[in-house]
């Protein structure tokens, strides 16, 4: 977890590659489906472009989808799901059928205005269509709103780990992997 540009996706695929388990990006799964003008993709798209959340209804059932398949039965890593309360109940319940649970919780910590900087930058670079300057101020509001509040919720089920975001790609994922390291101990 983290706001938006702490460096979620990025991390997500250097960790899943380490712990040989699929990431499972909600972003990743949205703009793919814009990409291909499927229903999931247009319905996904009016909310994105404005800094909005998918709703919930849509977002749960494609993340059941996803985690029903073959590759998600040894493990997967999360990214950018839950971001809302009912997605952690949704999610408790998929991890619940499948007789799974949750390890950890990951969140990437970084100042306000080094986000919206970065954010800036890959707009540039990739041409993200929910990467201008007003939809990203608005991102980070909704991310304070509905997001940050779940940091409460699983630091008291004792699986958050806070790791600074903040540095070279290669020198988080070891913050990270030293973080998951002490909660297993
Ligand atoms: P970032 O990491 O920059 O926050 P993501 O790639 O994770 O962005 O997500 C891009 C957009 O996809 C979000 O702004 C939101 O509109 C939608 N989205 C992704 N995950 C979710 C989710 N769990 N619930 C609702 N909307 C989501």
């Amino acid at each position: 977890m983290g706001p938006p540009g702490a460096g979620k996706g990025t991390q997500a695929k250097v960790l899943a590659d380490r712990l040989g388990i699929p990431a499972v990006s909600t972003g990743d799964i949205f703009r793919a489906n814009v990409k291909d003008e499927t229903p999931l993709g247009l319905e996904a798209k009016r909310y994105m472009d404005a800094g909005n959340y998918v709703p919930d209804e849509v977002t749960n059932a494609m993340v059941r989808d996803r985690l029903s398949e073959a590759d998600a039965g040894e493990g997967f890593l999360l990214d950018g799901y839950p971001r809302t309360l009912p997605q952690v109940g949704t999610l408790d319940a998929i991890l619940a059928e499948h007789g799974h649970s949750l390890d950890a919780v990951v969140a990437l910590v970084a100042d306000t205005d080094v986000l919206v900087d970065r954010m800036l930058r890959r707009a540039k670079v990739d041409g993200r269509t929910d990467d201008s300057e007003e939809v990203i101020r608005h991102r980070q509001v909704v991310y304070a709103a509905e997001t940050k509040p779940l940091l409460r919720v699983y630091a008291q089920r004792n699986q958050l780990v806070e790791v600074d975001g903040v540095g070279e790609v290669e020198e988080v994922s070891e913050r990270v992997l030293t973080a998951l390291k002490t909660l297993e101990g």
